[in-house]
């Protein structure tokens, strides 16, 4: 097997360097900080990029 490994362990790599979080969204309608990924943040996505909290998706009767 002389297939490479992939570089596993070495300098710590400088990939992530973004300091923002793609997992914080803005609900859409009150700006409030969504953490998605989590069940429990209530983010509820109803476009591309766009994202209602439980309260405000509640409103708009978006909940489904
Ligand atoms: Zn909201």
């Amino acid at each position: 097997m002389d297939a490479p490994l992939a570089i596993s362990t070495g300098m710590p790599g400088p990939t992530v360097s973004s300091p923002i979080t793609l997992d914080i969204v803005r609900c859409s309608r009150c700006q409030q900080s969504l953490s998605v990924g989590t069940q429990s943040s209530g983010a509820v996505q109803f476009g591309m990029n766009s994202y209602y909290c439980n309260r405000c998706a509640s409103k708009v009767g978006f909940v489904r």
